[in-house]
């Protein structure tokens, strides 16, 4: 059976390079590569990849945009308080529970405890209104929909 090409929506975070394919490696295994310098995602396996119908290049690659991410640039913190960190920094961890669930049903490696989803989604908010400052809440929902389109697809 040919293997689909499906290019991963980020960059290879070793050598920069877009050429990121997603092998089959077993039934129900994915594993997104680097053409460039060989670098591996993480495995993705589930018996619900027994039919090759996309869902598991689309978790190998989901797992793949997780772990190769660029190197970020460094952020400021700014001294005195915006209105976007006031926001991001007083989200609740009933706010954040099911960002966590979402980002960890989406591939990214997150642990189980209240305090490790609260760390894991505080830490992407304040990242992102340092980014995006007053429109990071709108990243968030976007990327929220990518999510959930992704899950009902797969
Ligand atoms: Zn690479």
């Amino acid at each position: 059976m040919a293997e689909p090409t499906i290019p991963a929506s980020r960059p290879c975070g070793h050598c920069g390079g877009t050429d990121v394919f997603v092998e089959r490696e077993d039934l129900c295994a994915y594993q997104a590569r680097c053409d460039g310098c060989g670098a591996r995602g993480p495995i993705v396996e589930h018996g619900d990849y027994i039919t090759d119908d996309g869902r598991g290049q689309e978790a190998a690659r989901a797992a793949w945009n997780q772990r190769f991410q660029p190197p970020a640039e460094a952020l400021i913190y700014p001294d005195v308080m915006t209105p976007a960190l006031h926001d991001a920094l007083g989200v609740m961890n009933f706010q954040s529970g099911p960002v966590a669930h979402a980002l960890r049903a989406g591939g990214a490696d997150i642990k189980r405890r209240c305090e490790d989803e609260q760390a894991h989604v505080l830490h992407w908010f304040i990242q992102l209104a340092l980014r995006h400052d007053e429109g990071w809440r709108k990243v968030v929902g976007d990327e929220m929909k990518r999510l959930a389109n992704a899950a009902r697809k797969g």
